[in-house]
């Protein structure tokens, strides 16, 4: 058996003439849909990121800033100048890793919850546990969305998210139980974690080590969803979570690069598009 290829650049690319057109129709409207980027000043990767978003972001259509965040930034200076950064500023986006002295918790606390487009305020945390989502993280969205394009029929069927984070694991685990699927979320402790994924019609991964997820981990026939974005400098390219051999197992696969990657910049475009527009 070999998978289907989920084209994450293909649905990006639409995605993206729609966000084009929605911050067209606001700026006819005399609002110009803004993006401030907080990047930490001595992570090249973080600087490298902020300006792949800015691209991206300005091609359909945002304003966007970049605001640098001096090493060794203390809580007091930061917040100065997230406020700062947040003025005028329809979504805020903090960048990691944080400069030494800023804990991450305050940090996701003190952004305005109706500016977060990262979704990862409290209150937004909150509403999409309660089932009313406003912003949520643009990877975990990116995930449901690629598993929707499918078309699969989802309605109570397994699914199983490895990895817990507060950006993807977690919100992805709120999305899919949204749309009845029966959930489990693995982690590191998890014990045989093959076993567990071997379950799943839905596996989607967000670990964070480079083809972890082997053929052993999935049932024939799954959907399986790789969030995963590992730079490996030898081969000098990307490598998902999800190791290439699971298509020959897989019913669907998003391919690295080129699958949950590009969906996730136009997500997150779309949640500053979300912010604009008030609602
Ligand atoms: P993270 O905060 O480091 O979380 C990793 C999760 O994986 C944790 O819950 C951890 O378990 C679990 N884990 C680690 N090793 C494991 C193992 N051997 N077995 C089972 N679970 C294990 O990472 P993240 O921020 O969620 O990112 C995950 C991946 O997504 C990374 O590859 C990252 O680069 C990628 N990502 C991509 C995008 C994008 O735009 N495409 C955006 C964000 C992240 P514990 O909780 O027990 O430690």
């Amino acid at each position: 058996m070999s998978a289907e290829i989920i084209d994450g650049k293909k649905i990006a690319a639409e995605l993206g003439q729609a966000n084009a057109a929605r911050a067209e129709a606001l700026i006819n409207a005399g609002v110009e849909p803004t993006l401030a980027i907080l990047t930490p000043a001595d992570d090249p990767n973080a600087a490298a990121y902020a300006r792949s978003l800015a691209r991206a972001g300005t091609r359909r259509g945002l304003v966007v800033r970049s605001v640098e965040l001096p090493p060794g930034v203390d809580p007091e200076g930061f917040e100065k100048l997230l406020k700062e950064a947040e003025t005028g500023a329809h979504g805020v986006l903090v960048l990691r890793p944080l400069p030494k002295g800023l804990d991450p918790d305050a940090v996701d606390f003190s952004v305005d919850p109706a500016k977060d487009v990262d979704g990862v305020h409290p209150v937004n945390a909150g509403l999409l546990a309660l089932g009313r989502p406003r912003f949520v993280p643009a990877t975990a969205r990116a995930v449901h969305h690629l598993l929707k394009t499918t078309g699969v029929e989802l309605v109570g069927k397994r699914a199983v998210v490895i990895g817990r984070s507060n950006i993807v694991g977690k919100p992805l685990f709120q999305l899919l139980l949204a749309e009845h699927l029966t959930v489990t979320v693995c982690h590191s402790r998890t014990h045989d974690l093959p076993g567990v994924a071997r379950e799943a019609e839905v596996l989607a991964v967000a670990v964070g080590r480079a083809e972890m997820v082997t053929p052993d981990f999935v049932k024939p026939g799954a959907v399986v969803l790789d969030a995963g974005y590992n730079w490996n400098n030898e081969l000098g390219r990307e490598q998902g979570d999800v190791h290439p051999d699971v298509a020959e197992v897989a019913g669907w696969f998003t391919p690295v690069p080129g699958g949950v990657g590009p969906v996730t910049t136009q997500m997150l475009i779309e949640n500053v598009l979300i912010a604009a527009t008030g609602r």
